[in-house]
Protein backbone atom coordinates (compact mmCIF):
# COMPACT_ATOMS: atom_id res chain seq x y z
CA UNK A 1 0.00 0.00 0.00
CA UNK A 2 1.08 3.46 -0.79
CA UNK A 3 0.43 6.74 1.24
CA UNK A 4 -0.36 10.20 0.44
CA UNK A 5 -0.47 12.43 3.70
CA UNK A 6 -2.50 15.85 1.63
CA UNK A 7 -2.16 17.83 4.95
CA UNK A 8 0.85 17.36 7.36
CA UNK A 9 3.21 20.50 8.91
CA UNK A 10 6.75 18.69 8.09
CA UNK A 11 8.81 21.49 9.30
CA UNK A 12 7.83 20.66 12.97
CA UNK A 13 8.67 16.68 11.99
CA UNK A 14 11.64 14.83 13.05
CA UNK A 15 13.85 12.81 10.71
CA UNK A 16 13.06 10.10 12.63
CA UNK A 17 9.51 10.79 11.52
CA UNK A 18 10.71 10.97 7.54
CA UNK A 19 12.15 7.81 8.19
CA UNK A 20 9.16 6.14 9.92
CA UNK A 21 6.43 7.24 7.39
CA UNK A 22 8.93 6.06 4.43
CA UNK A 23 9.48 2.51 5.72
CA UNK A 24 5.58 2.73 6.41
CA UNK A 25 4.48 3.35 2.31
CA UNK A 26 4.06 7.28 2.98
CA UNK A 27 5.54 8.55 -0.84
CA UNK A 28 4.01 11.64 -0.86
CA UNK A 29 2.88 14.63 1.51
CA UNK A 30 0.86 18.22 1.06
CA UNK A 31 2.54 20.82 3.83
CA UNK A 32 -0.28 23.92 3.82
CA UNK A 33 1.44 26.95 5.38
CA UNK A 34 -0.31 27.83 9.18
CA UNK A 35 0.72 29.52 11.88
CA UNK A 36 3.94 28.76 13.60
CA UNK A 37 2.43 28.94 17.17
CA UNK A 38 4.53 32.27 18.08
CA UNK A 39 2.95 34.68 15.83
CA UNK A 40 4.73 36.73 12.79
CA UNK A 41 5.52 40.39 13.69
CA UNK A 42 6.41 41.34 9.97
CA UNK A 43 6.32 40.31 6.33
CA UNK A 44 9.54 38.96 5.87
CA UNK A 45 8.73 36.34 8.41
CA UNK A 46 5.88 34.85 5.90
CA UNK A 47 8.28 35.36 2.76
CA UNK A 48 11.15 33.36 4.59
CA UNK A 49 8.19 30.71 5.95
CA UNK A 50 6.90 30.21 2.53
CA UNK A 51 10.38 29.79 0.66
CA UNK A 52 11.43 27.25 4.29
CA UNK A 53 8.24 24.85 3.07
CA UNK A 54 8.53 25.35 -0.62
CA UNK A 55 12.15 25.05 -0.86
CA UNK A 56 13.89 23.55 2.22
CA UNK A 57 11.53 21.40 3.49
CA UNK A 58 11.33 20.05 0.01
CA UNK A 59 14.55 19.27 -0.37
CA UNK A 60 14.04 17.64 3.28
CA UNK A 61 11.24 15.47 2.33
CA UNK A 62 13.26 14.04 -0.64
CA UNK A 63 16.04 13.31 1.01
CA UNK A 64 14.25 10.52 2.67
CA UNK A 65 11.97 9.52 -0.41
CA UNK A 66 8.63 11.15 0.09
CA UNK A 67 8.05 13.43 -2.65
CA UNK A 68 6.70 17.05 -0.90
CA UNK A 69 4.34 19.67 -2.33
CA UNK A 70 3.02 22.95 -0.27
CA UNK A 71 -0.09 24.69 -0.06
CA UNK A 72 -0.06 29.24 0.07
CA UNK A 73 -1.67 30.97 2.01
CA UNK A 74 -2.51 33.70 4.93
CA UNK A 75 -3.76 31.56 7.64
CA UNK A 76 -6.83 32.55 9.13
CA UNK A 77 -5.44 33.14 12.87
CA UNK A 78 -3.00 35.55 11.54
CA UNK A 79 -5.42 37.36 9.11
CA UNK A 80 -6.42 39.04 12.78
CA UNK A 81 -2.94 41.45 12.50
CA UNK A 82 -4.98 43.53 10.12
CA UNK A 83 -1.47 45.68 9.01
CA UNK A 84 -0.09 42.69 8.61
CA UNK A 85 -2.42 40.38 6.73
CA UNK A 86 -2.58 43.00 3.81
CA UNK A 87 1.03 42.80 3.08
CA UNK A 88 1.00 39.23 3.53
CA UNK A 89 -2.21 39.32 0.29
CA UNK A 90 0.23 41.82 -1.12
CA UNK A 91 3.25 39.53 -1.85
CA UNK A 92 0.87 35.98 -1.83
CA UNK A 93 0.82 35.85 -5.71
CA UNK A 94 4.39 35.44 -6.42
CA UNK A 95 4.24 32.38 -3.99
CA UNK A 96 0.66 30.62 -5.51
CA UNK A 97 2.74 30.80 -8.98
CA UNK A 98 6.07 29.18 -7.61
CA UNK A 99 6.63 25.59 -8.48
CA UNK A 100 5.59 23.00 -6.21
CA UNK A 101 2.37 25.23 -4.38
CA UNK A 102 -0.64 22.93 -5.24
CA UNK A 103 -3.61 24.65 -3.79
CA UNK A 104 -4.06 27.56 -2.05
CA UNK A 105 -4.53 27.54 1.87
CA UNK A 106 -5.25 26.73 4.67
CA UNK A 107 -7.68 29.37 4.66
CA UNK A 108 -10.89 30.13 6.48
CA UNK A 109 -12.03 30.93 9.94
CA UNK A 110 -10.88 30.49 13.36
CA UNK A 111 -12.64 32.95 15.70
CA UNK A 112 -14.90 33.50 13.08
CA UNK A 113 -14.04 37.72 12.95
CA UNK A 114 -14.83 40.39 10.22
CA UNK A 115 -10.76 40.34 9.64
CA UNK A 116 -10.91 36.68 8.51
CA UNK A 117 -13.83 36.65 6.90
CA UNK A 118 -11.96 39.81 4.58
CA UNK A 119 -8.76 37.64 4.33
CA UNK A 120 -10.97 34.76 3.29
CA UNK A 121 -12.62 36.35 0.32
CA UNK A 122 -9.65 37.91 -0.75
CA UNK A 123 -7.84 34.97 -1.41
CA UNK A 124 -11.00 33.00 -2.69
CA UNK A 125 -10.46 35.57 -5.44
CA UNK A 126 -6.58 34.94 -5.68
CA UNK A 127 -7.91 30.85 -5.81
CA UNK A 128 -10.04 31.89 -8.87
CA UNK A 129 -7.30 33.91 -10.74
CA UNK A 130 -4.66 31.36 -10.31
CA UNK A 131 -6.89 28.45 -11.43
CA UNK A 132 -5.91 27.00 -8.03
CA UNK A 133 -7.50 24.65 -5.14
CA UNK A 134 -9.08 25.50 -2.27
CA UNK A 135 -7.99 23.78 0.89
CA UNK A 136 -10.12 25.44 4.10
CA UNK A 137 -9.68 25.13 7.54
CA UNK A 138 -12.55 24.83 9.82
CA UNK A 139 -12.57 26.06 13.31
CA UNK A 140 -12.30 23.25 16.04
CA UNK A 141 -14.92 25.08 18.56
CA UNK A 142 -17.96 25.73 17.60
CA UNK A 143 -17.32 23.37 14.26
CA UNK A 144 -20.97 22.90 12.48
CA UNK A 145 -21.60 26.69 12.65
CA UNK A 146 -18.04 27.79 11.26
CA UNK A 147 -18.49 25.09 8.70
CA UNK A 148 -22.18 26.17 7.16
CA UNK A 149 -20.51 29.78 7.26
CA UNK A 150 -17.11 28.39 5.20
CA UNK A 151 -19.78 26.59 3.08
CA UNK A 152 -22.06 29.54 2.31
CA UNK A 153 -18.94 31.98 1.82
CA UNK A 154 -17.37 29.50 -0.47
CA UNK A 155 -20.76 29.27 -2.37
CA UNK A 156 -20.88 32.65 -3.07
CA UNK A 157 -17.76 32.23 -5.28
CA UNK A 158 -19.37 29.99 -7.78
CA UNK A 159 -16.08 27.41 -7.88
CA UNK A 160 -16.43 23.80 -9.09
CA UNK A 161 -17.08 22.02 -5.62
CA UNK A 162 -14.25 19.76 -6.33
CA UNK A 163 -11.97 21.85 -6.25
CA UNK A 164 -12.77 22.75 -2.57
CA UNK A 165 -11.91 20.55 0.27
CA UNK A 166 -13.14 21.74 3.86
CA UNK A 167 -10.45 20.43 6.54
CA UNK A 168 -10.91 18.95 9.99
CA UNK A 169 -14.43 17.28 9.11
CA UNK A 170 -15.32 15.33 12.01
CA UNK A 171 -19.24 13.20 12.22
CA UNK A 172 -21.02 16.63 13.06
CA UNK A 173 -19.69 17.82 9.30
CA UNK A 174 -19.14 15.38 6.81
CA UNK A 175 -22.55 14.70 5.41
CA UNK A 176 -22.74 18.55 5.30
CA UNK A 177 -19.79 19.02 3.24
CA UNK A 178 -20.12 16.06 1.01
CA UNK A 179 -23.65 16.96 0.27
CA UNK A 180 -22.58 20.76 -0.97
CA UNK A 181 -20.68 18.84 -3.42
CA UNK A 182 -16.96 19.46 -1.49
CA UNK A 183 -14.29 17.27 -0.41
CA UNK A 184 -14.30 16.55 3.14
CA UNK A 185 -10.91 16.10 4.55
CA UNK A 186 -10.51 14.14 8.00
CA UNK A 187 -7.40 15.38 10.73
CA UNK A 188 -6.36 12.81 12.90
CA UNK A 189 -5.36 13.11 16.20
CA UNK A 190 -4.00 10.20 18.34
CA UNK A 191 -6.96 11.19 20.93
CA UNK A 192 -8.71 14.60 20.67
CA UNK A 193 -10.48 16.12 17.85
CA UNK A 194 -11.25 13.17 15.98
CA UNK A 195 -9.48 9.99 16.03
CA UNK A 196 -8.69 7.00 14.18
CA UNK A 197 -11.82 5.13 15.79
CA UNK A 198 -13.69 7.74 14.81
CA UNK A 199 -12.90 8.16 11.47
CA UNK A 200 -12.99 4.36 10.47
CA UNK A 201 -17.07 5.08 11.94
CA UNK A 202 -17.33 7.89 9.15
CA UNK A 203 -15.58 5.90 6.65
CA UNK A 204 -18.23 2.80 7.00
CA UNK A 205 -20.86 5.39 6.67
CA UNK A 206 -20.25 7.30 4.00
CA UNK A 207 -17.58 5.66 1.83
CA UNK A 208 -14.60 7.03 0.38
CA UNK A 209 -15.58 9.26 -2.55
CA UNK A 210 -14.42 12.48 -1.86
CA UNK A 211 -13.04 11.98 1.51
CA UNK A 212 -9.17 12.31 2.53
CA UNK A 213 -7.52 11.43 5.77
CA UNK A 214 -4.29 13.75 7.29
CA UNK A 215 -2.30 13.44 10.30
CA UNK A 216 -2.19 17.53 10.24
CA UNK A 217 1.42 16.39 11.99
CA UNK A 218 2.02 19.69 13.86
CA UNK A 219 3.82 20.82 16.76
CA UNK A 220 0.94 19.92 19.17
CA UNK A 221 0.31 16.23 20.43
CA UNK A 222 -0.04 14.84 16.88
CA UNK A 223 1.54 11.81 14.92
CA UNK A 224 2.37 11.39 11.18
CA UNK A 225 1.73 7.29 11.21
CA UNK A 226 -1.73 8.01 11.46
CA UNK A 227 -3.39 8.05 7.96
CA UNK A 228 -1.14 4.53 8.02
CA UNK A 229 -2.80 3.43 11.16
CA UNK A 230 -6.26 4.17 10.35
CA UNK A 231 -5.51 2.28 6.74
CA UNK A 232 -4.31 -0.93 9.00
CA UNK A 233 -7.73 -0.23 11.60
CA UNK A 234 -9.99 0.15 8.09
CA UNK A 235 -8.31 -3.35 6.99
CA UNK A 236 -9.17 -4.48 9.99
CA UNK A 237 -12.71 -3.57 10.28
CA UNK A 238 -13.08 -5.31 6.52
CA UNK A 239 -12.70 -2.99 3.97
CA UNK A 240 -11.03 -3.98 0.84
CA UNK A 241 -7.49 -2.78 0.35
CA UNK A 242 -8.87 -1.26 -3.15
CA UNK A 243 -10.78 1.05 -1.40
CA UNK A 244 -8.27 2.06 1.60
CA UNK A 245 -5.45 2.71 -1.59
CA UNK A 246 -8.12 5.07 -2.89
CA UNK A 247 -8.52 6.41 0.08
CA UNK A 248 -5.12 7.16 0.78
CA UNK A 249 -3.79 7.68 -2.42
CA UNK A 250 -6.05 8.12 -5.21
CA UNK A 251 -7.78 10.81 -3.46
CA UNK A 252 -5.46 13.46 -2.93
CA UNK A 253 -4.01 12.98 -6.62
CA UNK A 254 -7.27 13.65 -7.79
CA UNK A 255 -8.37 16.67 -5.10
CA UNK A 256 -4.72 18.41 -5.81
CA UNK A 257 -4.67 17.22 -9.37
CA UNK A 258 -1.41 15.36 -11.60
CA UNK A 259 -0.67 18.00 -13.28
CA UNK A 260 0.18 20.34 -10.24
CA UNK A 261 1.42 17.39 -7.90
CA UNK A 262 4.21 16.46 -10.94
CA UNK A 263 4.64 13.82 -8.68
CA UNK A 264 8.31 11.50 -10.16
CA UNK A 265 6.89 8.08 -8.46
CA UNK A 266 3.25 7.59 -10.15
CA UNK A 267 1.45 5.41 -9.06
ZN1 LIG B 1 -2.93 22.38 9.34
Amino acid sequence: MKFFDPHIHCISRTTDDYENMYLAGVRAVVEPSFWLGQPRTSVGTFIDYFSMILEWERERAATFGIEHRCTIGLNPKEANNEKLADEVLEILPDFLAREGCVAIGELGYDSITDAEDRAFRKQLEMAKEFDLPVMVHTPHRDKARGTQLTIDVVKEFDFDPLSVIIDHSTEETTKMILDAGFWAGHTLYPATKLTKERFANIFFEFGNEHITVNTSGDWGKSDPMLVVKAAAMLEQRGASREAIQKLVWDNPVEFYGENRLKLEKRK
